[in-house]
């Protein structure tokens, strides 16, 4: 059986992005920041985890976790290392998210000393009018000095996140920003679909008509053009929106998709035990007064059908998944109607999507939901 995996929110940013619907702050002080890290910390310390404690991946995200201090990133390392077993401390990934123009290269340094050894790098665009239009607060010069650091101190592990379909966005701007994110050979490379949010700025400016979403037909475009280009600069595609050179792919994030436990901690954090999945509470003050008064940060729980899950969530690899023979009989007809669309495919006793089932893969996960 695969290891656990721990997660961490760490809910600040320097400023709000337009598209965001996080859970997160913008950074006030340090006192503030080190209160939350206390009660993530304590979160920690007392987590009740019966069925498994050993973990080969921890992963900070957020938030912008670039904008913790080492001797903070220390303090929540040192107490995992405490709850957990960590039977091969060599082999441990550890990612951390980090945005453009949040680090020096001395904090960089300083992470990696700490055993940070992967770097989940929020480029988005390399475009400064759609950074503007994304409000995120840096250049795309910023994005690209940062890069270096990350080179500078040593990071042989780096993803870039890249967004597709802003609005405004020409199949000319997407191409240059595949370009420039393959010319600067990070190790892996995640990339989305811009989803519109209902409360956050960016949809109010679509409401009010002064910006305008992508239609489907480019957003497809983008999309098959990002295959081919990714697959010809020796990317592989392991994960419907993630790419990695040979033995980059994330192995944290490999764990959600074939329902390997994850413990999360922290404002928001979402963990799955392996039967329950369960998540605390969206707000940071509840989540650091609840912890400091003693009582659950828990707002949400439920069982899993791990059947279905399995599926629709390991349809998400591009390795696909093995059906049993149960699940092969109860999902026959949704199955053969699937084929019979070209949306999935079998190959070697497993189903797979087909490069059309990448496309509207959504509808694809609905039948097995
Ligand atoms: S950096 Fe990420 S988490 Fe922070 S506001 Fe922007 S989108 Fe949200």
């Amino acid at each position: 059986m695969s290891l656990a995996g721990v997660y961490l929110h760490i809910p600040f940013c320097k400023s709000r992005c337009s598209y965001c619907d996080f859970a997160t702050d913008v950074w006030r002080d340090a006192a503030s920041v080190d209160r939350y890290v206390d009660a993530l910390t304590s979160e920690i310390r007392s987590s009740k985890i019966e069925i498994q404690s050993s973990i080969d991946t921890i992963y900070f995200g957020g938030g912008t976790p670039s904008l913790l201090s080492p001797e903070q990133v220390e303090r929540i390392l040192e107490q995992i290392r405490i709850r957990f077993d960590i039977s091969d401390a060599d082999a441990i990934e550890i990612t951390m998210e980090m945005n453009p123009a949040t680090v020096s290269l001395e904090t960089l340094e300083s992470y990696r000393r700490l055993g940070v050894n992967r770097a989940s790098f929020g480029v988005q665009t390399f475009n400064d009018r759609d950074l503007k239009l994304l409000a995120r607060g840096h250049d795309a010069n910023d994005a690209r000095e940062t890069f270096k650091m990350l080179r500078n101190a040593a990071f042989s592990n780096i993803s870039l996140d890249l967004i597709a379909g802003l609005p405004g966005q020409t199949i000319d701007d997407w191409t240059r920003n595949l370009d420039e994110a393959i010319a600067m050979s990070p190790e892996h490379i995640s990339l989305y679909l811009l989803e519109i949010h209902e409360g956050t700025p960016l949809a109010e400016q679509v409401r009010s008509g002064r910006r305008t979403p992508i239609d489907d037909e480019l957003a497809a475009e983008m999309y098959e053009l990002m295959l081919d280009k990714l697959a010809a600069s020796g990317f592989r595609q392991y994960e419907i929106s993630n790419f990695a050179k040979p033995g980059f792919g994330s192995r944290h994030n490999t764990k959600y998709w074939t329902l390997d436990p994850v413990y999360g901690y922290g404002v928001s954090a979402h963990s799955f035990d392996g039967t329950q999945r369960y998540a605390n509470v969206r707000d940071t003050a509840a989540y650091v007064n609840a912890i400091e008064s003693g009582s659950s940060p828990e707002s949400f729980r439920e069982d899993i059908d791990r059947e279905s899950e399995s599926i629709f969530l390991g349809l998400r690899l591009e390795r696909g998944v093995r059906l049993s023979e149960e699940a092969h009989t109860k999902y026959k007809k949704e199955i053969d109607q699937l084929i019979a669309d070209d949306l999935i495919q079998f190959v070697d006793s497993r189903i797979k999507l087909t490069r059309r089932g990448k496309l509207f893969s959504n509808d694809v996960f609905a039948a097995f939901v």
